[in-house]
């Protein structure tokens, strides 16, 4: 089953923060409720391409930087990490027309391949030729994601990786606190599909760069 990146942008994101009760003076958890699109923005840094004609794929790599979480920690007292933690994020593209020459909206690749040096033993990337592709399209094309923040892992992996949109084998996942209501609440408890902040933010960065068409 192909996802696609429109599917995927969910409603689910939110902080749970533990939160002490003001009357009773009890610990609990509190969810912060946040859409994607209403996330501020992140800072993606240097964008890597590997365009392969040969499986028809396109795909993209950069760390993304989280910042502070936009919810007013004096008003709910909450101990949130406030340094800003970078997550190398992927996104991968299937199925995309490639061509030898250019056409209507298409979009130029380099293609490389590593070619070890029989001397020397070392690995060199050597420009194969240049490729053309069609812009990349959050409707058209099915993805599969890598995202090595927790919230990637821990909400949205094991749905994704059901639907054969996860890049590699997820990560093993022990839950460290029994299930609710003892301990915390199950983060996405009906497998819904969705991509975390970094996903979205570097899909927004390839929108910005004319990458991806219009959403
Ligand atoms: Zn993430």
């Amino acid at each position: 089953m192909p996802v696609k990146l429109k599917q995927l942008k969910s409603d689910m994101l939110g902080f749970i923060s533990q939160v002490r009760d003001k009357k009773t003076k009890k610990m609990k958890l509190v969810r912060t409720p946040i859409r994607l699109d209403e996330y501020p923005s992140l800072f993606v840094g240097k964008l890597e391409k590997t365009a392969s004609p040969g499986v028809k794929t396109v795909t993209y790599t950069a760390k993304v930087k989280s910042e502070k979480p936009p919810i007013d920690r004096a008003a709910t007292g909450t101990k949130l990490q406030t340094s800003a933690q970078e997550y190398i994020t992927t996104i991968r593209f299937h199925d995309v027309r490639f061509e030898d020459t250019e056409f209507t909206n298409s979009i130029e690749a380099s293609i490389f391949s590593n070619v070890k040096d029989k001397k020397t033993g070392e690995v060199k990337k050597v420009l194969d030729g240049v490729f053309y592709h069609e812009k990349l399209s959050v409707d058209k094309h099915a993805v599969s994601l890598k995202g090595l923040c927790t919230d990637f892992r821990h909400r949205w992996e094991t749905p994704l990786k059901a639907a054969n949109a996860v890049i590699g084998q997820p990560r093993k996942y022990n839950r460290l606190t029994p299930p609710p209501p003892v301990g915390r609440p199950f983060r996405n408890p009906k497998n819904k599909l969705g991509m975390c902040k970094h996903v979205w933010n570097l899909l927004l960065e390839l929108r910005e760069k004319g990458e991806v068409s219009e959403f």
